[in-house]
């Protein structure tokens, strides 16, 4: 059987390294699942992907390794448990992210975040974009990720500073600021005319980024100023609130690490039965890959439950923050074993370097956000060695803080890389 792997992307769905093998991306707005979906998404994933998934960095779930001619079962089921992938892939705006979930604000987020994925999810007028157009929510502006996004947008009081042409791959730039303290009212009405100069201006192939190099920021925010959308603002959606994650409640958060985002089936399963006890039937997938429920009773006889149902977090690997694309385990685009090299790095980090939050992305795709991270790795290419062998190189970046990480170190083999992680901190 054969598949026309292009035309599938707008459905969330990408091939593999292998033919007839296929991921697809499940969208969870601002990360946020159900605990009768996570047991969907658990026995879909057991029945269809080899009985794994994968947190992406983006807080979606992806499953690998379904076959072909199983998509249209999966698909069926994602919209029985009323979850979707489209728009997950391809050109068209992605699921929206959020790496705030702890945070007081997070139900206006989430509330957001459905809203904008109402507005833009299986919208003709907004598929069939020149690329793929990135949304995420955040509380503050610490971790950076707003400058990241095609649209970032970062709450303050009521409303919302809007960034705008930011990204990452092989020409990183960092969003600028479009707008500040935009009110609810007008967020989805001014993505809509981000969207329609972004549809009229980018070539095939191109982000926004490429727009607001080409015409620089104040063309930019002209062009969108002049689009009628620009300036109306919406009623807030009346009736039941949009949000089902409350504010944290005394009881505190729970974050469960999961390494690498590679979770089983029924270890996604075991969690999801977990948070109808201690959660309130519902869980959050994070913007570092892991697992994260708002306690609804005593926290140390939760943690407890969970070790005995096998997230105890005991091990190295899960205490060092690291975000870790799936690399060439399972991507087509990878160029090293990503989880393999993330174990070697924590195993040579020293305390202080360990204490850090981390990234690696298998290429310079840079799905894991390595210039946001504290440190990051990249890699950057494959040296083929006369006896076929391919050997890859790698880029160390660090961020100090302010706009994107800077490279510190580049062409790295394996071993200068573990060396330099060495002598970090
Ligand atoms: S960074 Fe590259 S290797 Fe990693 S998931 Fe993205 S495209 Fe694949």
């Amino acid at each position: 059987m054969s598949f026309d792997w292009l035309a599938l992307r707008i459905e969330g769905i990408y091939r593999q390294p292998v033919e007839g093998f296929a991921m697809l991306r499940i969208k969870l707005p601002a990360g946020v699942l159900s605990a009768v979906q996570g047991r969907g998404i658990g026995e879909l994933a057991t029945l269809f992907a080899r009985g794994a998934l994968h947190l992406t960095t983006r807080g979606s779930i992806e499953l690998h390794w379904v076959r072909g001619e199983d998509l249209p079962a999966v698909k069926g089921g994602l919209a029985a448990l009323g979850l979707t992938s489209r728009g997950a892939c391809g050109g068209a705006v992605r699921g929206v992210t959020c790496a705030s979930q702890g945070s007081a604000g997070f139900p206006q987020v989430e509330s957001l975040a459905r809203q904008l994925q109402r507005q833009f999810t299986g919208n003709p007028r907004f598929e069939r974009l020149p690329k793929k157009f990135k949304i995420g929510i955040f509380t503050d502006a610490a971790d950076r990720g707003h400058l990241i996004q095609d649209v970032g947008l970062v709450l303050k009081g009521s409303g919302y500073d809007v960034w705008i042409a930011g990204g990452l791959g092989r020409d990183p730039q960092g969003a600028f600021l479009l707008e500040e303290h935009v009110s609810h009212g007008r967020i989805i009405p001014l993505i809509e005319a981000i969207l329609y100069v972004y549809s009229a201006h980018a070539p095939a192939g191109k982000r926004l980024k490429h727009v607001a190099r080409e015409m620089g920021q104040e063309g930019l925010r002209r062009l969108i100023g002049e689009q009628p959308a620009a300036s109306l603002e919406f009623s807030p959606p009346a009736g039941l609130p949009d949000n089902f994650i409350p504010s944290p409640t005394d009881h505190g958060r729970l974050e469960i690490p999961v390494f690498g985002g590679e979770l089983s089936a029924d270890g996604l399963t075991r969690l999801a039965d977990f948070a109808e006890t201690w959660g309130g039937g519902w869980l959050v997938v994070t913007a570092d890959q892991n697992v994260a429920l708002h306690l609804t009773g005593d926290g140390d006889v939760a943690r407890r439950e969970l070790a005995l149902i096998g997230f105890a977090g005991e091990s190295k690997a899960e205490q060092v923050c690291f975000r870790i694309c799936p690399g060439s385990h399972e991507c087509r685009m990878g160029l090293a074993q990503t989880r393999d090299l993330a174990r070697l790095v924590i195993d040579n980090l020293g305390p202080v370097a360990g204490a850090a939050r981390w990234a690696i992305s298998g290429c310079q795709n840079s799905c894991a956000q390595p210039q946001i991270a504290d440190y990051g790795i990249m890699t950057s290419g494959v040296v083929k060695g006369e006896d076929g062998s391919r050997s890859p190189r790698f880029e160390l970046y660090r961020n100090d803080g302010e706009g994107l990480g800077e490279v510190m170190k580049k062409d790295l083999t394996t071993e200068e890389l573990l060396t330099a992680v060495c002598s970090l901190g």
